[in-house]
């Protein structure tokens, strides 16, 4: 599977994201439709007296390899960064905004969790994917990839 670790400075939890088949998305629930999805997984130990401790964290992207294009990994990349706020940061990031609207409760009430109009984190990962699609494909367009050399890595 191919997979590519993220790990900017100072993050508390590594940032995967995986390049899925169709038929790997398909054996995971999803359609044709889908373009990629996040989870955020923690694991705990617990000491002799049943407290958990050492909390590790992994945020996990996968994207389906024929549609992993800017876009989509931009769009799967807010996720990421809404679940690593909600997980480190819960203090600050407290506003209806930042509830996990993909949870079971959020979809019970709200309907449609996934749907830009009915949940704010859609909202912000299109809004975000569309615009990092938009300004890549001018930057091709019009040539500037001649002129400036994007660093890819450090
Ligand atoms: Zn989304």
């Amino acid at each position: 599977m191919k997979t590519i670790t993220l790990h900017p400075d100072g993050l508390k939890c590594p940032i995967r994201v995986r390049l899925l088949t169709l038929g790997e998305m398909k054996r995971r629930g999803f359609s044709t439709e889908d373009f990629g999805f996040c989870e955020t997984f923690k694991s705990v130990h617990f000491d002799k007296d049943g407290n958990e401790s050492d909390p590790q964290y992994e945020i996990l992207i996968s994207v389906l390899d024929t549609k992993c294009g800017v876009g989509a990994v931009a769009h799967e990349l807010v996720h990421a960064a809404c679940s690593y706020c909600r997980m480190f940061y819960p203090d600050e990031f407290t506003s209806e905004f930042w509830t996990d609207a993909h949870d079971e409760k959020y979809m019970v009430e709200h309907g449609d969790a996934y749907s830009p109009e009915e949940n704010p984190e859609e909202r912000l990962a299109y809004l975000i994917s569309n615009m990092t699609s938009e300004f890549w494909t001018e930057f091709y367009d019009r040539g500037y990839d001649k002129i400036c050399k994007p660093k890819a890595c450090k």
